[in-house]
């Protein structure tokens, strides 16, 4: 960070104009320019101080802000550190978005103070309602503007309000914090610039009153668990009239009796009978559209392989088509038989050879050996 006044450096008068602030610092640039000499530091420092003062006086927020506050505004805890420094250029643009973000635009203030909150919803569906998309009634407890002032404030009549003697009218003071002078919303006006002499006895002033409200929204097909939907200007109302806040609804999905959810992908675990395994076959699924799947069996398969049905899944959030269907297979071995059954498995493993464990191989000639056996 240089102390020297950005303007001096670039050779500018205060009130210049974009085009002369370009051309004085692409004179300079190409005078002192560090590749010129050799890296001489001092010159080094020099074009780094006319660049840090351009970067600031081309951008009009800053221009301004360094108008009005100088260098303080763009220091970063007190620590006058090198903005060009690494991680330091990151400080530098925080520290100028929460002033700007906080301050900078007296009308955005004003406007913050008095909007109404945003609010949350958590809303629960199965996975039916998220597979087609659904409409949801659902009731919203929250500050509503007040109907018995109409959101205006006042006891009687529509104007009702005379200017804030703390502020001024501005809906902002000024304070000291640290480095810089910060303006924040007016306490006793809360932002808005005045003041209600004949207050609404129901809202006190504010316009908005705690009231129950039933919204009906339209949830679209794909979501899934932490999907957000925002529903704009359905949230908290705005102090007398101000603009309201948004609602944000959260999807949440309840657990479904067949299908497990990853992502758009649909998994079903489904058991077979160690016969179907060894011959193969088919099994039948109830689809989420409520449409059957039947989903062809090799012979052989083992467990826990998968077979996939493509584009029976969920269906894709703000897109079209579907995922897939996977059927995790489940060998189930039985175990209750009839004597029938028991002997004609009895039969079938007379025909088998004995097999050894692949994990064992070999282990039973190991140890004849070691014992010389
Ligand atoms: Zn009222
Ligand atoms: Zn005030």
């Amino acid at each position: 960070m240089v102390n020297q006044d950005y303007y001096e450096l670039l050779g500018l008068q205060r009130g210049a104009d974009d085009a002369a602030i370009k051309a004085a610092y692409r004179r300079l640039a190409k005078e002192i320019h560090p590749d010129k000499h050799n890296g001489c530091s001092e010159k080094e420092a020099h074009f780094k101080a006319v660049s840090e003062a351009y970067d600031v006086l081309k951008d009009p927020q800053k221009r301004a802000a360094y108008d009005r506050f100088g260098h303080a505004a763009f220091k970063n805890g007190g620590g006058g550190h090198d903005p060009f420094g690494g991680s330091g250029f990151e400080g530098f643009s925080d520290i100028f978005s929460t002033i700007f973000g906080e301050f900078m635009d007296p009308r955005g203030a004003q406007q913050n103070a008095a909007r109404g909150a945003d609010l949350r919803y958590d809303l629960e569906l199965t996975l039916e309602e998220a597979f087609t998309g659904v409409g949801k009634t659902i009731t919203i407890e929250a500050l509503a503007r007040c109907e018995t002032c109409n959101g205006k404030g006042c006891a009687t009549g529509d104007k009702c309000s005379k200017t804030c003697a703390t502020c001024g009218g501005m809906g902002k003071v000024r304070a000291q914090q640290g480095f810089f002078v910060v303006e924040r919303g007016c306490p006793t006006c809360r932002g808005s610039g005045e003041v209600i002499s004949d207050p609404c006895t129901t809202c006190h002033g504010e316009g908005r009153a705690l009231g129950q409200r039933k919204l009906a929204v339209k949830i679209p097909a794909g979501v899934d668990e932490g999907t957000r939907i925002r529903v704009t200007g359905e949230g908290e109302a705005g102090v007398r009239g101000a603009s309201s806040g948004d609602l944000y609804i959260f999807a949440h999905m309840k657990r479904h009796s067949i299908f497990a959810r990853e992502g758009t992908t649909l998994i079903a675990d489904c058991p077979i009978s160690f016969t179907t395994a060894a011959l193969g076959g088919s099994i039948t699924l109830p689809g989420v559209d409520g449409h059957k799947v039947e989903i062809k069996i090799p012979a052989g398969i083992q467990s826990s392989e998968q077979l996939r049905h493509r584009g029976s899944g969920m269906s894709v959030l703000n897109g079209r088509g579907r995922g897939d269907l996977v059927a995790r297979i489940l060998v189930e071995t039985p175990s209750r038989m009839s004597a029938k059954q028991k002997k004609l498995l009895e039969e079938f493993r007379s025909t088998e050879t004995g097999e050894e464990c692949p994990a064992t191989k070999g282990f039973f000639s190991r140890v004849r050996e070691m014992f010389g056996a």
